[in-house]
């Protein structure tokens, strides 16, 4: 199937469950997203910033570039002054530096908290005491050119489904103590980005609001820098 032809199914597809669909485009030429743009596709992730900064350069404006890829604060100041979302947000001191750049640009930046669901240890994220501790903390009571608009998680990467599901039901289910704690008078506490090609479908089942699909739409990835594809 070509990228055309992927991105007009999966609109169709997420329109009719009422999940966002991010076209995660790392490691694929300007060209590739420039198709998938063109069959009406808005929102694109990619996960590292010098990657994203090429491309924003490249295509049109109107696009919402999402990063779902760990942030080093001292690469906050380059995304700034255009990003959309930034989903993985790990810490306390990344998002005091989110804000101090956002207030710099006169934004306000959505952000979500990435929450470490997987068994593995290899992947980013904050604990659930963690999250919690954060958002009791002064510090973040202070912070106003962010905007915190809900969680994003990676599931293990196994064959068992029910693994994968009992994940994706727990951080929904953290997901929603969060919004009756912290945001029940905060309309903006909306968004829960669970579901990557291998399980989307699980976790749309499990309420996601946002799945983030790259190979799905753009096919394999290859192991290389993306410029030398
Ligand atoms: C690469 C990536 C995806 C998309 O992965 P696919 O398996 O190609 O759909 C989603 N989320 C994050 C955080 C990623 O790094």
């Amino acid at each position: 199937m070509s990228i055309t032809d992927n991105i007009t199914r999966l609109k169709s597809e997420m329109d009719t469950v009422n999940v966002t669909l991010v076209a995660v485009s790392k490691t694929k030429p300007v060209e590739d997203l420039q198709i998938a743009y063109d069959a009406g596709q808005r929102i694109f992730g990619e996960n590292q910033v010098q990657e994203l900064m090429e491309k924003y350069d490249q295509l049109p404006k109107d696009i919402e570039w999402h990063l779902i890829g760990h942030l080093q604060t001292n690469k906050v100041k380059y995304i700034a002054p255009f990003i959309a979302m930034i989903q993985s947000v790990d810490s306390l001191k990344l998002l005091q530096e989110i804000n101090k750049h956002a207030l710099k640009h006169n934004r306000v930046i959505d952000c979500l908290l990435e929450v470490y669901i997987a068994d593995e240890d290899t992947k980013f994220g904050l604990g659930f005491d963690e999250v919690i501790e954060l958002l009791r903390s002064e510090e973040f009571a202070a912070l106003k050119n962010i905007r915190i608009r809900g969680l994003m998680g990676i599931a293990t990467n196994t064959a068992s489904e029910k693994q994968v599901k009992e994940e994706f039901y727990e951080l929904d289910s953290f997901f929603d103590g969060l919004s009756q704690a912290y945001f029940k008078h905060d309309d903006h506490f909306d968004t829960l980005s669970m579901g990557m090609s291998s399980d989307y479908k699980i976790a749309i089942e499990q309420g996601s609001t946002m799945v983030r699909l790259g190979s799905t739409i753009f096919g394999e990835r290859v192991i290389k820098h993306w410029k030398n594809n």
